[in-house]
Parts: structure tokens; C-alpha cells; sequence
């Protein structure tokens, strides 16, 4: 059986709707900040239950221009986890800001307990990292950020619908980013993001730079970028948008599934599953024994398993050439060894579940 990582072919096999919509929508010209992407704002800041929604052109500038309109500048420093995808690093400094790494734990979020001695005069910003579609302790990082005045901006591009205390990803920062990058739960057919916020004067700043600080097509009140979501691809997000529910409950169940399944193999460990979060499973990472054999023979069996990550972002050359070393985050090393990721996707069948669990299983048992 093969089973491939990415479900996009299964996922955009029936579109004859969105092709009418599309053929519609090319007809009215409406290409740039059109009503599509005003109604997918709308729709979108519905979703997450929140005043005010942004759309850009990634989850990486929604993370930009939020550090940027809370007032995030060079030489400043933004703290976040060691463990994350490049992207959430690639925005902090792409604004010139200094990133402060700090390890994750066990669910693959930011150690809160490491938060405060990592705090400088410097610092100005929080990014916590929803990472696999998962959340950490935000109350308790709530505390810090009122104690110390340091704004939190989440990078909620991987835990759309995830909650913490039934209390929504993306509701508990001064703003926040996510991502509709094709490999994430909610996805368009090219790059695409958005920045949620209660704020409306966040909401007035992001409006602004994400179209080159314009008012109007004769007034520039302040220098910004060309960072606007194409409405084309805000067609495909209606589309797809009153999915996002079932998207995530389909998710959430073949994770209770593998997590049932597994638990019985001794040589497999499943990382914390805290009852107070809802983990939309953006990614589906255990931790196994025999890491690198197993991860050969599953792609021997046609099982399309991945590593996030082999190499942590804290250990690339840009970070070894500033002088952080193997051994600064010790948890985040400790997981490169032995985690491997399945597909848990939405349309995965369940023969196919049962194929990934059996080959797991078979391959302990034939040791
Ligand atoms: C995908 C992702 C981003 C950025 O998203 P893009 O839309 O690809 O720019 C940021 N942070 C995390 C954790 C992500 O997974």
C-alpha cells in the first residue's frame, strides 16, 4: 500500500463548485483586496472568534507584520521556541528584531518554566508556538506577559480550531499569525496567510502595511510592503473555510486512533495528551525506539513518515555561526533522535490506518 504524506490530489479532487466560483470570480476582475477576500476575513475572523482579521500573503508575513505593528524593532528581542519551522525565526528577523530561543518540552511547545530567566530589558514580544497543532500552558504564559508588559504574538499557523481551556488558538495574543500554506490544515492553492486581533489598532496598522502603507490609491501614510492575500486564493479559502471543523474533528479522532493503537507497542512512547487542550493534530509525532529503522522500513512499506525536524532550527548554520551549539536546548535534541511523524490527515482511510499501525507493529515484533 502506498500512503503519501500529502493529501492535497484527495483533498482538491472535487471542485467543479470552486471551478464555477473561480470562472465567476475571474470574470469581475476584482483581483486586488477584492469583496472575496473581505468576505474570507469575514468568515474567518467568525472562525476563530475574534474582531478583526487581516489577510497576507503568508503565515511568515502575518507573524511580520504583527511583531512590526506592536511595535517590534531592530535590536529588540523576541523570545520563542528552539524547535520550530524556520518561518516563525525568518520573521522576527526579518524586521531586525534578535531572536531568544527557549526549549519546548514534551508536547513540542515552548517550556513556560524557561520563559522568565530568558527575559531581558530587550525583549518586546512573545512568540509561542502552537507547533503540531498543539498548545502550551497559556495561562501561565498570560501571567508572565502582564507581569513583565511583553505582548504575546502567536504563531497559531499550524492550530487552527486548537483551544487552551476551551479558549481558542489565536484569542489568547495582542495578535496572531496563521498559515494557509498548502501542507496546513486549512489551505489554499498557493501561499496565504492571516493576522487575527481584537485590536482595532493593530488591525488599522496591519491594514496599512500590508498594502504599501496606502489610505488610498493617492495617499502613503507610512512606508509598508505588498503583502496582501490574493483574493483568487480567498475564493479557494470560502470554498474550503466551513470544512475547517470536520477538518479538525477528522484529525483529532485518527490521532485518538494511532494514540489507542500504539500505546499497546512497548518500543513506542505518546507524547503528554493534556485534557485542558484541544490538539487539532496538524502534524501526528510519537516517539519511538529504533527511530531511523523504523522510519527506513516504513518507506520500504510505502508509509510516507517525516522528521520535523532532523536538524532543530537553533543548530543551523545561521544560529551555529552567532555560537549556539548542540546541547543549549537539551530537549529539543533529545526529541531529533527519536520522534517520526505519520500521515493524520483528514482523508486517510481507515484500511489505511490499520496498514500504518500493522507495519509499526510487525516491525517491533519481528525484533
Ligand atoms: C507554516 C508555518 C509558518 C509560516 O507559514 P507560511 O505560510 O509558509 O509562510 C510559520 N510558523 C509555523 C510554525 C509554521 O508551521
Amino acid at each position: 500500500m502506498k500512503i503519501n504524506y500529502s493529501y492535497l490530489p484527495r483533498q482538491f479532487k472535487n471542485t467543479g463548485s470552486l471551478w464555477k466560483k473561480l470562472k465567476k470570480f475571474v470574470s469581475t476582475g476584482d483581483f486586488t483586496l477584492g469583496k472575496e477576500l473581505k468576505i474570507f476575513e469575514k468568515n474567518f475572523a467568525k472562525l476563530i472568534g475574534v474582531k478583526y482579521a487581516i489577510g497576507v500573503n503568508s503565515g511568515t508575513d502575518a507573524l511580520k507584520l504583527a511583531l512590526k505593528a506592536i511595535g517590534v524593532k531592530p535590536g529588540d528581542e523576541v523570545i520563542t521556541a528552539a524547535n520550530t519551522f524556520v518561518a516563525t525565526v525568518g520573521a522576527i528577523e526579518e524586521i531586525g528584531a534578535k531572536i531568544k530561543f527557549v526549549d519546548c518540552d514534551d508536547t513540542f511547545c515552548i517550556d513556560t518554566s524557561l520563559i522568565e530567566k530568558n527575559i531581558s530589558k530587550k525583549t518586546k514580544a512573545i512568540v509561542p508556538v502552537h507547533y503540531t497543532g498543539n498548545m502550551p500552558n497559556m495561562k501561565k504564559l498570560k501571567t508572565i506577559s502582564k507581569k513583565y508588559k511583553i505582548p504575546i504574538i502567536e504563531d497559531a499557523c499550524q492550530s487552527i480550531l486548537g483551544e487552551y481551556d476551551k479558549k481558542k488558538s489565536g484569542t489568547w495574543g495582542e495578535a496572531s499569525a496563521f498559515s494557509f500554506h498548502p501542507l496546513k490544515n486549512i489551505n489554499v492553492w498557493s501561499d496565504g496567510g492571516m493576522v487575527v486581533t481584537n485590536s482595532k489598532k493593530i488591525f488599522d496598522k496591519i491594514s496599512l502595511l500590508r498594502n504599501h502603507g496606502l489610505i488610498d490609491r493617492d495617499t502613503v501614510k507610512i512606508l509598508g510592503y505588498n503583502s496582501r492575500l490574493d483574493t483568487f486564493q480567498a475564493v479557494v479559502g470560502n470554498w474550503l473555510l466551513p470544512k475547517a471543523k470536520s477538518i479538525a474533528e477528522k484529525r483529532i479522532k485518527n490521532a485518538k486512533y494511532f494514540d489507542r493503537e500504539f500505546s499497546k507497542i512497548h518500543q513506542v512512547t505518546i507524547p503528554p495528551r493534556l485534557s485542558n487542550v484541544k490538539h487539532v493534530y496538524h502534524l501526528y509525532i510519537i516517539f519511538v525506539k529504533n527511530r531511523d529503522r523504523l522510519y527506513k522500513h516504513c518507506l520500504k512499506k510505502g508509509i510516507e513518515v517525516k522528521i520535523h525536524y532532523p536538524t532543530p532550527i537553533y543548530r543551523q548554520t545561521p544560529f551555529l555561526k552567532r555560537g549556539l551549539k548542540k546541547g543549549m536546548f537539551p530537549v529539543t535534541d533529545e526529541h531529533t533522535k527519536k520522534i517520526i511523524s505519520f500521515p493524520c490527515d483528514q482523508h486517510l482511510l481507515p484500511k489505511e490506518k490499520k496498514y500504518i499501525v500493522n507495519i509499526v507493529r510487525n516491525f517491533y515484533r519481528a525484533k
